[in-house]
């Protein structure tokens, strides 16, 4: 057991069921929103009924389904910048465009402000997140590491069971597979996954029980 350091709530909706993060220093009670997708308007009413103090928005990759709330955070906290890597911003851009893959409709979102870079220590509150790129499923996706509370923040890199589609513009097996060796399972095995859909699991499960991840596919891929 350890002390948490970093409170992390979910909030899921929409039809690709994403989980938005709300995530909170325990020590000062700072807050960041990680993914806010269809679920925001609800986290968007907690954010507003307990007066939480958001510092950032950050976005783990520029799927529709992890950006198509932004505004609505945006709307309770005003001043929070938007966070994403630069390699993901020109499909942050086209939202419309790949609301048109799903046969949706979808205005741009709000402008990014800052941009992460690999390695670099962001800090809320007293708290710090390793960014991480782990491209693969998508351009410019990076993963958030909490290395105190023993957490991370995986967006669509790896699922209890499972990992990220590559199949859309901009996704590559060998990439992902790169990603997850090189960033994820590097991480020991009590490290908490948080992924962008379905439920939580951890480093050691996913190092022995994804199919993915095994020598299933000959250990080629792993
Ligand atoms: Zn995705
Ligand atoms: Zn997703």
């Amino acid at each position: 057991m350890w002390l948490r350091v970093i409170d992390i709530r979910v909030f899921t909706g929409g039809g690709f069921a994403e989980n938005a993060y709300l995530v909170q220093c325990r020590e000062t009670g700072a807050a960041v929103v990680v993914d806010p997708g269809a679920a925001a308007p609800a986290m968007a009413d907690a954010i507003r009924s307990e007066s939480l103090a958001v510092e950032a928005i950050l976005l783990t990759h520029a799927h529709l389904d992890h950006v198509e709330g932004v505004h609505e955070i945006r709307a309770v906290a005003p001043e929070a910048p938007i966070w994403i890597h630069p390699g993901a911003l020109p499909m942050y851009r086209s939202l419309p465009q790949q609301a048109a893959w799903f046969g949706m409709r979808m205005a741009p979102q709000p402008e990014p402000d800052r941009e992460f870079v690999h390695g670099q220590d962001f800090t809320f509150g007293g708290c710090t997140l390793d960014v991480r790129d782990a491209p693969g499923h998508a351009p410019g996706h990076v993963i958030l590491v909490s290395h105190e509370d023993r957490a991370v923040l995986v967006g669509d890199v790896v699922f209890q069971g499972s990992i990220g589609r590559v199949d859309l513009p901009g996704g590559d097996m060998r990439t992902l597979m790169k990603s997850i060796r090189e960033q994820v399972l590097t991480l020991p095995d009590d490290f908490v996954l948080y992924p962008g859909h379905g439920p939580p699991t951890t480093v050691g499960f996913e190092r022995v029980g994804n199919p993915f991840l095994v020598g299933v596919y000959g250990g080629e891929l792993a």
